[in-house]
This record gives structure tokens, sequence and C-alpha cells, in this order.
């Protein structure tokens, strides 16, 4: 029994150092990544799957990584975010996810950009200037930017958080809750919040029209949601099964691989070709 207690001691160390390793090559990577931009925005249509129109895109990042390929979001983000590295990335996903709505605009496929932002870009004194002259600078009608934010990040000090989105809003964006249900946030400060759209977690998504529990917590969302005046968008959508329930549900804005996984910008003119085939 000893030996055994040893043995997993071991492994457990072995596995904690790969760990702290693969934090430690991102941390430098990242510093490196950033000067060398490493990195690209995709983008994934929002349909509306009544009338199949585009009705948005969410921005993704992705880091090309010159000998270890492609890094996601979900390894990179918390430790740009816990570095402060997130700052100077964020600000690169807005400028350039913005000249992407442009570009969009331009070719008459004007539409709504979805960005999320960071814990540590929401709570910067400095976000309402830069998304000001972000605005004015690239020349996009800001009811077409949407910042996604999460539960978590409202619920440290709700009222510094409810100022932060008051002050965000005079912007004329619209503010989107990311995830929804998977945090703690609630509901009756849900009514107090300045939001415009909740985007419900694919975690609830995923498994219908197999799981009833999740189906009701589905509808529940979409019902509630429709009380209190907001629009739903409902993410991770794979399947007509899904899709019919979410429209019998009366969530009409999907995202998700059934209609297109995030593309790359060069992409996008493509898909619009592949929705009027649908
Ligand atoms: P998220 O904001 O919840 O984004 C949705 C994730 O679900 C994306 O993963 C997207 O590619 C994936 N997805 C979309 N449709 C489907 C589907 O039908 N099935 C499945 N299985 N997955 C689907 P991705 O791109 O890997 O991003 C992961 C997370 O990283 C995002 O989750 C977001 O929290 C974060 N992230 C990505 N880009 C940014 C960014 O520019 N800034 C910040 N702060 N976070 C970002
Ligand atoms: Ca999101
Ligand atoms: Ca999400
Ligand atoms: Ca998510």
């Amino acid at each position: 029994a000893k030996a055994k207690g040893r043995n997993t001691y071991h492994f457990y160390n072995q596995e904690l150092n790969a760990a702290a390793k693969e934090r430690l090559m991102i941390e430098n990577e990242l510093r490196i990544a950033i000067k060398e931009q490493q990195f690209e925005l995709f983008y994934q249509p929002q349909v509306d799957c009544q009338t199949l129109e585009v009705v948005g895109f969410e921005a993704l990042i992705r880091w090309f990584h010159p000998t270890q390929g492609m890094i996601s979001p979900v390894k990179f983000i918390p430790i740009a975010e816990s570095t402060g590295l997130i700052v100077e990335l964020g600000e690169w996903v807005l400028w350039e996810a913005c000249r992407f709505a442009k570009r969009l605009d331009e070719q008459g496929k004007g539409n709504n950009i979805s960005i999320n932002l960071s814990a540590r870009q929401f709570k910067d004194s400095n976000l309402k200037a830069l998304l000001s002259s972000i605005i004015i600078k690239t020349g996009i009608n800001p009811r077409s930017l949407h910042l996604e934010l999460t539960e978590s990040m409202l619920m440290g000090d709700v009222e510094i958080a409810i100022n932060q989105l008051h002050e965000l809003k005079m912007l004329g964006v619209s503010l989107s809750i990311d995830d929804f249900g998977t945090g703690y946030s609630s509901l009756s400060y849900l009514k107090r919040f300045p939001v415009d759209i909740l985007k419900v977690d694919r975690s609830f998504v995923k498994d219908i029209p197999q799981d009833s529990n999740d189906m009701e917590i589905t509808a529940a969302i979409i019902a509630m949601a429709q009380k209190l005046n907001l629009n739903v968008v409902a993410e991770g959508v794979e399947t007509i099964e899904q899709i019919e329930f979410l429209k019998n549900n009366n969530c009409f804005i999907v995202q998700g691989y059934f209609f297109s996984p995030p593309l790359a910008e060069g992409d996008v003119a493509g898909l619009y070709q592949q929705l009027a085939l649908k």
C-alpha cells in the first residue's frame, strides 16, 4: 500500500509539473505572440432560424503558434487575464472586430458584432473612453456593437458593476450576458442589470432533446428573458432537433455548428451563399 501511495504521489507530482510547465510556456510565449501578432479573429455567425438571415457575428480569438499550432482560447485567455496581458490583447480584439464590422458594413452586409470582454477589461476605468474612441475612429454604428459579459464578472461588487453597465450603455452599445445559467447570478439582480441579451449556454442546449431537465431549463430561461424584455441567443446549436425545440419555445437567434463554426474573415463571404442553399 505504501509503495502504491508513493507512486500515486509521484504521478500527481508529475501531472502538476506538466500543468505548471505548460502555464509557464504559455505565459512566456504570450508576450512574444503579442509582439509578433500571432493572433487572428474568427467570426461565428448568429442566424435567425426562421428567415436564415445572418443577424450578427461573435468574434472569437485564435492563436496560431509557429511551432505548437493552434492554441485554444480556453487555455490562454485565463493566463492572459491573470498576467494582465489581456488588457493589450483585449484592446487589439476590440479594434480588429470593429474594423471587421466596418468592412462588412461597406459591403452592404451590415451586421452586429459581439465581442467577449474579460473581467479585467470590464473593471478597467478606461474601457468607456477606449470604446468611444474605437467607435468614432472605425465609424461603426454603436448599436451594432454587442459586448458579452459573464455573470461572475457582474456579481463581485454589484453596485459598481451596475454603474459600469450604465456607463457603457451611454455609448449606445448593447450588452449581453454570456453563458447564462452557468454562473451564480441572482435573478433579482438580473432585473437591475441594464442588459439587452441573454445567451443560453451550450451546456443546456447540447443534450436537447435527450435530456428533459435541460429542455425545461432552456424553456424557462427563454420565457424569463421574454418577461424581462431581453433578447435570447442560443449557443452551441448543432442539430435540427435543437433548432425545432428552440423555435417552438420562441428563441429564434441561434449560434452553433449547425449553421457554421467560427470562420476566418476570408471564409465569411462563402457563408452567405451556403445559408442561401439551406
Ligand atoms: P464563449 O464566449 O462561450 O464562446 C463560445 C465557444 O463555443 C467558442 O469556443 C466556439 O467556437 C464554441 N462553439 C460555437 N458553436 C459550437 C457548437 O455548436 N458546438 C461546440 N462544441 N462548440 C461551439 P472558442 O472559440 O474555443 O472560445 C472559448 C472561450 O474563450 C469563449 O467561450 C470565451 O470565453 C473565450 N474567448 C474567445 N475569444 C475571446 C476574446 O476575444 N476575448 C475574451 N476575453 N475571451 C475570448
Ligand atoms: Ca461569448
Ligand atoms: Ca458563451
Ligand atoms: Ca462558454
